[in-house]
């Protein structure tokens, strides 16, 4: 039987009505039969406020009964049969272990976010279950990855085999099976997490392992939208994307996906979908292999940092940008956005440089690191197609100041960097020029 794989985001998981939507969605189609869940909207940060408040000798009591009562609320308003104080407790000896020796690794980051997802789907199990045979799984069993706690890699090959261990016995035997999203563990069975956001991507790695016909991503809005909707209020839902568009929206900035959910589904062709939980008859986006050519939206992404390297070392020699980025590598420092010229180039990274990259770098190159910076992404393969998008989109920005502009070989993408104050207003002006 074909299979879907539907993932349901914080708040799809996070109110009485919420969760009643999930299980209409769900039971209207059988193929919908993975269930992928986040944790209830808030409950990731208040995990993370609990760990920090407890190894600071803080607050983490008052945190953790916030987390109880959230959780005993919904199973009072969905009117379930449900005793959670094993995890209850079992968190709060771990809370009460940070505290004590005030240390909070990312190793026990983990173990305490992993929380957030284990509660909310033992909640969707229970509530599923009045009306079809499911079951919940956890997906410490299904999806493993390498020790780097708080953004693991995938390890695809034992995720396979544990997939095929652990999940495919009960697709036959049950309706309904419910996953955690964002957790998965180490080869040892520790507790590891994706970057924040992650379920999206667990849910595409799922839908990957079982050649899914679609993954749905259930949210809050109806879809990707021409931009972020809490900037331009009016944002408009983009009915088809591709996938190359989807993952350099999602990368810079447009929160509806994780950045790496893409990757999973590209490699088998699966069409993937973002739908409104509250708006479900509605289709939402749909992403796929092709797309028509136009403009489809704008993005950005605060945090940055710009480096700028500046050497005569460069001018007609070869190998000076493949010195450069070899230390990147050696430090393991992603970078987003790259420009040159003849005897400089400026690149921009998410975390701060780190000092020993820093003095690596200054052996070949004067640095300049400049912090407080937003990308800004102007996405869609229309902008290949069409003159005077340049002469456009900067007569657009003329008022602000541009510390960096990109664009690729591939013409899905023009990428500006501007200060953080400007983000808004920058955002605003190229929204008037191309999307209204
Ligand atoms: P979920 O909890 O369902 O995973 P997220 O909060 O992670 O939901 O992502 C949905 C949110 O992404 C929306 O509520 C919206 O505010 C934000 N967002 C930012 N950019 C975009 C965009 N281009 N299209 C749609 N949503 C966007
Ligand atoms: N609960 C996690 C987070 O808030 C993962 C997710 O929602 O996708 O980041
Ligand atoms: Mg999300």
């Amino acid at each position: 039987m074909d299979i879907i794989v539907s993932k349901f985001g914080g708040t799809s998981v996070g109110s009485q009505e919420a969760i009643e939507k999930l299980r209409e969605i769900v039971l209207e189609k059988e193929e919908r039969k993975i269930i992928v869940v986040s944790a209830v909207s808030g409950v990731t940060d208040l995990l993370i406020k609990a760990g920090t408040e407890a190894k600071k000798k803080g607050n983490w009591k008052t945190v953790l009964a916030d987390i109880r009562e959230r959780h005993l609320k919904l199973i009072k308003e969905l009117d379930i049969v449900l005793d959670l104080s094993k995890h209850f407790k079992g968190l709060e000896a771990f809370l009460r272990g940070i505290e004590s020796i005030g240390e909070l690794t990312p190793r026990s980051r983990d173990y305490i976010l992993s929380f957030g997802e284990r509660l909310s789907s033992k909640i969707i199990e229970s509530f599923l279950e009045k009306k079809s045979k499911a079951i919940r799984i956890n997906s410490k069993y299904l999806i493993k990855t390498n020790e780097t706690f708080s953004s693991a890699t995938l390890d695809m090959k034992e995720t396979r085999k544990a997939v095929k261990k652990n999940l495919l016995p009960k697709l036959e035997e049950y309706d309904k099976i419910i996953i955690t999203g964002f957790i998965g563990s180490t080869r040892q069975g520790e507790y590891t997490t994706f970057s924040r956001g992650g379920s999206d991507y667990s849910a595409a790695i799922l839908a990957n392992i079982l050649d899914a016909k679609e993954l749905e991503i259930w949210t809050d809005v109806d879809g990707i939208l021409t931009a972020n909707p809490k900037i331009i209020p009016q944002a408009k839902v983009i009915k088809n994307v591709n996938y190359r568009e989807a993952s350099e929206l999602s990368y810079f900035g447009a929160k509806v996906l994780h950045p790496k959910t893409i990757e999973p589904v590209v490699e088998k062709g699966i069409p993937a979908r973002v739908v409104n939980t509250f708006n479900h008859k509605n289709r939402g986006t749909l992403i796929t292999e092709k797309s028509k050519k136009t403009i489809k939206s704008v993005s950005s992404k605060n945090g940055s940092y710009i480096i700028n390297l500046y050497s005569t070392e460069m001018l007609g020699t070869s190998g000076f940008m493949a010195k450069i980025f070899s230390i990147f590598l050696e430090h393991s420092i992603v970078i987003d956005v790259v420009s040159t010229s003849e005897s400089s180039i400026s690149l921009t990274t998410e975390c701060e440089p780190p000092t020993l990259l820093v003095r690596e770098l200054e052996k070949h190159a004067s640095v300049e690191i400049l912090k407080n910076k937003t990308i800004i992404s102007l996405v869609g393969e229309g902008l290949g197609e069409r003159k005077n998008i340049l002469y456009r989109l900067f007569g657009a920005v003329k008022n602000y100041s541009i510390r960096m502009v990109s664009q690729g070989a591939l013409p899905q993408n023009i990428t500006l960097v501007v200060d953080k104050r400007d983000e808004k207003l920058v955002i605003r002006a190229i929204y008037r020029e191309f999307f209204n």
